[in-house]
């Protein structure tokens, strides 16, 4: 039988002791019995916007397995994920940007981009061959880590689409266009994730998988199987599973069975949402019809398309038709440090929740008290704190960069968010 469970979660606290106690109560057993095995963490980095705009995993979430996995005993972990096609191609490293790598530093582990990583062949639709990264294939043990997001193409991203990211650079990640639900199926096939944990503490609505809205939707799910868990996510979401391509697709091939099916419809979901769907312009709409998709394709292989793809204006037009979700800026984020502005500070403590390691703030801005090394030893410089104080009383020192974009479309969407969650507790 399958195993399945929520979390309902708010703040780092509460996700990491929530994490570990269900963990050792109802998962300890599926762990290696063997400190020394290779355990790879596969979270959701598809571009370079962090956790709070709903569109990648959330690095309280990822540290709160670290911790366990090191509790545990684990030596060999390694998060792993290749990350987006276009920010590859533009030579942004999406991991550093979104400071996983900061996080590895911080807990002693290895941090890879899967877009350089050696490759092993997977077998895809029409004889087709596709390399994913060798430490997908090497490692005893992996937990798969989305996002809950909405998703225009496959209608959601969770569990099963999120192991596009174990393909190696834009070649491989191509070659699941032209049938990207059962090639999302194939891949998971092929990689099995022994777990899986997905990120809905703030999840994603509306045009997703990068240009949707966050919602506050504080769960974490932990399931054995990628088929159930996706299935109850698409009833969390209030989504018929039949409008999402990779479930669409398993059942139409007997993979996804009455069995996965009944299991869901009569699990105990305490609450579901209604989120909006990811309906694009009208533009978007057209050119992916599936009955259109075939020649979009074919033009976007092109040499001359990828090309003008690549250019200030091709890029720009891209964005403003909805045919491209990202932003591919190259500045990056020059940090000098934060100050807190005292006169603003309402002690509410929201910033200390959103930590993932756990500093105390504002009291880690009190040099007198000799709190400030906190921040010096355990900052990751993630900007989770900036982002989320609802008075601005955190100053962020030095040049934003790339960030300025993110905080151009979500700023005020995340600190609403987030003050609407403290008035609902
Ligand atoms: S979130 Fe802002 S106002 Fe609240 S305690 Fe932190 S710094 Fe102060
Ligand atoms: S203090 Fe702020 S920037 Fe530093 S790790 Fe904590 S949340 Fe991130």
């Amino acid at each position: 039988m399958f195993r399945f469970d929520a979390l309902n979660v708010d703040g780092v606290r509460e996700i990491k002791s929530g994490i570990a106690q269900l963990l050792d109560d109802k998962y300890a057993d599926v762990f290696p019995a063997d400190g020394n095995s290779k355990i790879l963490i596969k979270p959701n980095l598809n571009s370079n916007m962090n956790a709070l705009t709903g569109n990648t995993t959330d690095l309280r979430v990822v540290a709160a397995v670290i911790d366990y996995l090191k509790g545990r005993g684990f030596k060999d972990i390694t998060i792993g994920e290749g990350t987006n096609s276009g920010f590859y191609r533009s030579n942004i490293s999406v991991i550093e940007r979104l400071k996983y790598d900061e996080l590895g530093l911080y807990y002693g582990i290895k941090v890879k981009d899967f877009n350089y990583s050696e490759s092993a062949p997977v077998s895809f639709e029409s004889g087709v061959a596709a390399g994913v990264a060798r430490e997908c294939v090497e490692a005893d043990f992996i937990i798969n880590m989305p996002k809950l997001k909405t998703h225009f193409e496959a209608g959601m991203t969770v569990c099963l689409k999120n192991l596009i990211g174990c393909l190696v650079g834009q070649e491989n990640k191509k070659k699941t266009h032209a049938a990207l639900s059962d090639n999302i199926v194939n891949l998971n096939l092929a990689i099995k994730p022994s777990l899986h944990i997905v990120d809905g503490v703030i999840a994603m609505e509306g045009l997703g998988p990068t240009r949707g809205t966050p919602l506050m939707t504080g769960v974490i799910f932990v399931g054995d199987n990628p088929f159930v868990v996706d299935l109850m996510c698409a009833r969390f979401a209030s989504f018929p599973y039949q409008k999402i391509g990779p479930l669409a697709a398993a059942a139409r091939r007997g993979i996804l069975t009455d069995e996965h099916l009944s299991f869901v419809k009569a699990f105990p979901l305490q609450r579901v949402h209604k989120f909006k769907p990811p309906t694009a312009g009208p533009l978007a709409t057209f050119i992916h019809s599936p009955k259109r998709q075939k020649y979009f394709l074919a033009v976007r292989q092109t040499r001359l398309f990828n090309y003008l793809c690549s250019t200030e204006i091709g890029g720009k037009l891209l964005y403003l038709t909805g045919l491209r979700q990202d932003v591919f800026i190259k500045d990056e984020m020059h940090w000098e440090g934060l100050a807190l502005k005292k006169e603003r500070c309402t002690d509410c403590g929201i910033c200390t929740k959103y930590c993932p390691t756990e500093i105390e703030i504002p009291q880690a801005f009190d040099k007198a008290a000799g709190m400030e090394t906190q921040l010096q030893q355990r900052c990751i410089h993630c900007l989770y704190c900036f982002s989320v104080c609802p008075e601005s009383a955190i100053e962020f020192l030095g040049t934003q960069g790339f960030m300025e974009e993110q905080a151009r479309q979500y700023g005020q969407i995340i600190k609403k968010m987030v003050n609407q969650m403290r008035e609902q507790r």
